[in-house]
């Protein structure tokens, strides 16, 4: 016990690897692969496996499943929120967005954060582990069959910092990729982080067609190190020369974040000096209000309107992220703090 295979945060090759191993055919690799890839929590599901195989299975494999710790759907909005709880008593967060273009799922990447945003919920308790790709790859899954709904965007922007677990996130994309699984584009789907530049290098490097989103929140070294920590090893220039390689490699455009705080980084000389340091890395500017967390001293800003067109005016494509689900904390890992009263 303990040290059974994960089977399902296994690609198509290693699972054939393995299944051959066995000294069976080759196809029931793939047979598996649909099976996990629908939601089946057990090998006795699977109805076109022989029996002594389905028995092998469960013997060296276990097939991860999360439960539902809590669910909240927004009265304003139908964003659904989920709480699960994983294998060793942990929990995660994931969001169901509802959009006119179709349903966005926001997953987590680690349990915890060990960045130390000033503004985030998700990093008060620190980092406790990394996910593995099964584990994210059922928060979109289990998202989907719990809801009823079709998902047709993801984004890696809840709890962790994806590139700080690049290795089962890089999995989890290949995973969910697959014709055999969920069929979900690589153009549908973003991936956002602090800005962590040798791992931007080494994203790019795979060319996948998703959107980088880099939380820049602020265009001065000042106040980005104030607001996160991260800033003090890779600074707004280094992290803009990363941003720019990636669009040369890749030729998708970065879209940046900025989450406006009160009297922190809404000057009107902060929009000059975004608007210019963009230049040598274009992108989109998306604008987001700050959301309260409770823990936390800094307050969302007044001034979003005039930021916005202020850098319109210098020529850079903005704009302001809609709010949603603001009746059931969901945003930046707030259900999880409250839930487990960290
Ligand atoms: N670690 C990654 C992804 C997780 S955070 C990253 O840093 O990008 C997803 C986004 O939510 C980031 O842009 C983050 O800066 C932002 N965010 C975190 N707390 C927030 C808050 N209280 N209000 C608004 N945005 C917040």
């Amino acid at each position: 016990m303990g040290t059974k295979i994960d089977i399902k945060s296994m690609n198509l090759s290693e699972l054939e690897e393995y299944i051959t191993s066995l000294g069976q055919p080759n196809y029931r690799a793939k047979q598996i692969f649909r099976w996990m890839h629908q939601g089946a929590v057990s090998f006795e599901e699977m109805s076109n496996l022989p029996e002594p195989l389905r028995r092998r299975l469960a013997e060296d494999c276990k097939i991860t499943v999360p439960q539902v710790e809590k669910k909240q759907i927004s009265i304003l909005d139908g964003t659904i929120k989920y709480l699960w709880r994983l294998e060793d008593g942990n929990c995660v967060e994931t969001v169901l967005l509802r959009y006119r273009y179709g349903n966005t799922v926001c997953v987590s990447s680690q349990v915890g954060c060990q960045m130390g945003c000033a503004f985030c919920a998700s990093t008060l308790g620190g980092l406790m582990r990394n996910l593995t790709p099964s584990e994210i790859l059922n928060q979109v899954l289990f998202t989907s069959l719990n809801s009823g709904l079709p998902i047709s965007n993801i984004v890696l922007m809840g709890i962790g910092e994806p590139l700080d677990n690049l290795e089962a996130v890089l999995r989890f994309l290949e995973l969910i990729n697959q014709k055999d699984g969920m069929n979900i584009g690589m153009r549908h789907i973003s991936l956002s982080t602090c800005g962590l530049t040798e791992k931007i290098d080494k994203l790019a490097s795979y060319q996948l067609q998703l959107t980088l989103s880099v939380s820049l929140h602020a265009p001065d070294d000042e106040t980005r190190s104030r607001l996160m920590p991260v800033n003090r090893r890779y600074g707004v220039e280094a992290v803009l020369g990363a941003c720019h390689r990636y669009f040369e490699k890749t030729g998708r455009r970065v879209s940046y974040e900025y989450a406006m705080i009160d009297g922190v980084n809404d000057s009107e000389a902060q929009a000059d000096l975004l608007a210019n340091r963009l230049k040598k890395a274009p992108g989109h500017v998306n604008l987001i209000l700050l959301n309260d967390v409770r823990e936390r001293t800094l307050r969302p800003s007044r001034k979003a309107d005039a930021f916005r067109r202020r850098l319109e005016e210098h020529g850079v494509t903005v704009t302001i992220r809609r709010r949603l689900g603001s009746d059931i904390d969901a945003s930046c890992g707030q259900l999880r703090r409250q839930t487990l009263g960290l």
